[in-house]
């Protein structure tokens, strides 16, 4: 299940990995940053910078506690890609490397990837194969342009894409990328979905024991879950879903999710999920002081002071602080913009009692030999649109009629208990 986070600190068995990976991208991304910007040329989608540590350092790299190497790929377009997603580029490297400290996520999905949240829950780094790696460079030019034309796109946002080889030859590869989810805000009901209902299925007895966990089509369906959105918003909503998966299958791209997290407004942070995932980040923070907050209010505020009373550790006191507004860069997206997120509306267009975090994920995914495999042997059993190894376009048509259909702008309740027994 998702957002239930181990913190990884000394002593942690991937705690030198990690130190590593926030290490690399602390100088190679600084390194980048401070150069003048320019324009971007066609070498820069398929640059890569080599980055040698080790205990004593040298005049390209300074000491490190480890000896190890860090591949940073194509920083001129990622730093324009994060210029893209109004990341402030001093903001982004305090986040996630002023200390060093992450949540790893006790491995989410079935791929093998581990997750990582920075300290203030705004990043993920994701850990991905070779194949997804080598495919991430390849799609880059499309990737930019989709992202340049459009500004409120849904699909995942890249910050960057790096390399870290320990000592023995192990090759980490990773994505930096935005949580959806805002650490100010309980997710009363989460959802990962395809479109396809075969062997998209939580078994209920998880989320009636865990509310956090992830959910799937199954269970969306089974508790007659929509996303409550009046025409204008529908309108706004299918458009770029429309755009976004129109892109990924051009490029080839299928398995991708529409992940939804929904916050119920009338029953605010009471229930105190965040406040668990906050002390993840800092032991020496208790769970009273983190206190909840009722209907409307924001308890960023007090996720600052929090984060803050723990005082500088790696970094020099100029980039000690944490960015004044953490989430400021999201009320530039249309669809991040209501608290971080897109508030239900009713048929009439007004505003209603939950807010939606919604974006297309996991887009690492190429059709490749392995699926068309699975399709001709699953499909051999099932029909087509119950089996979720099927080509691009059919996966982003039934992808598209999927949320198409649930839709709906009547009023919403989240049931937190299955609505029937498992048989
Ligand atoms: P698999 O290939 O088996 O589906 P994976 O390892 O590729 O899994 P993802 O599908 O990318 O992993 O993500 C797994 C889960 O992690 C998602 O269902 C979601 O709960 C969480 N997650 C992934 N990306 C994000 C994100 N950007 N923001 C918030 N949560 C996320
Ligand atoms: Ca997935
Ligand atoms: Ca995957």
């Amino acid at each position: 299940c998702v957002l239930v986070g181990t913190r990884v600190s000394e002593g942690h068995e991937n705690y030198v990995t990690a130190y590593n990976m926030l290490t690399g991208i602390r100088v190679g991304v600084s390194r980048c940053q401070a150069k003048m910007d320019r324009a971007l040329t066609p070498t820069d989608f398929g640059s890569r910078h080599k980055y040698t540590f080790d205990i004593t350092g040298n005049e390209l790299t300074p000491s490190a506690k480890y000896d190890f190497k860090f591949k940073d790929y194509a920083p001129w377009v990622f730093r324009h890609l994060r210029q893209l997603f109004h990341l402030d580029a001093a903001d982004y490297l305090v986040s996630l490397t002023s200390k060093y400290i992450l949540s790893e996520l006790d491995s989410p999905g079935k791929s093998g990837s581990f997750f990582y949240f920075s300290r203030d829950y705004r990043f993920i780094i994701k850990t991905i194969h070779r194949s997804e790696h080598k495919f991430l460079r390849e799609i880059l030019y499309d990737y930019y342009e989709h992202v340049k034309n459009n500004p409120n796109t849904l699909i995942s946002q890249f910050y960057g894409l790096h390399r870290v080889k320990l000592p023995f030859g192990r090759k980490i590869h990773f994505v930096v990328m935005n949580n959806l989810f805002p650490p100010h805000r309980d997710i009363h009901q989460t959802f990962d979905l395809k479109g396809s209902t075969l062997g998209r299925e939580l078994n209920e007895e998880i989320p009636s024991q865990n509310p956090m966990c992830t959910m799937k089509d199954t269970n969306w369906l089974r508790r007659d879950m929509h996303l409550q959105f009046g025409p204008l918003k529908r309108q706004i909503f299918l458009t770029q879903v429309k755009a976004d998966i129109d892109l990924l299958s051009s490029l080839g791209i299928m398995d991708y999710s529409l992940l939804v997290g929904i916050h119920d407004l009338s029953r605010g942070n009471r229930d105190k999920i965040r406040n668990s995932i906050l002390s993840v980040y800092d032991p020496n923070v208790s769970h009273h002081q983190v206190p909840s907050t009722g209907v409307g209010e924001s308890n960023a505020h007090l996720l600052r002071q929090v984060v803050n009373s723990t005082g500088p550790v790696s970094l020099d006191r100029s980039c000690n602080r944490l960015p004044s507004n953490q989430f400021m860069e999201r009320s530039n997206f249309m669809f991040y913009s209501d608290d971080g997120g897109f508030q239900a509306t009713d048929e009439m267009n007004q505003p209603a009692n939950h807010i939606f975090y919604i974006g297309i994920i996991d887009l690492l995914t190429k059709y490749s030999y392995v699926k068309k495999a699975e399709h001709l042997w699953k499909g051999i059993n099932h029909s087509e649109s119950a089996i979720s190894a099927v080509p691009p376009p059919e996966y982003a048509n039934r992808f598209y009629k999927f949320i198409e259909t649930g839709i709906k702008p009547n009023h919403l309740t989240l049931k937190p208990v299955p609505m029937f027994k498992q048989q």
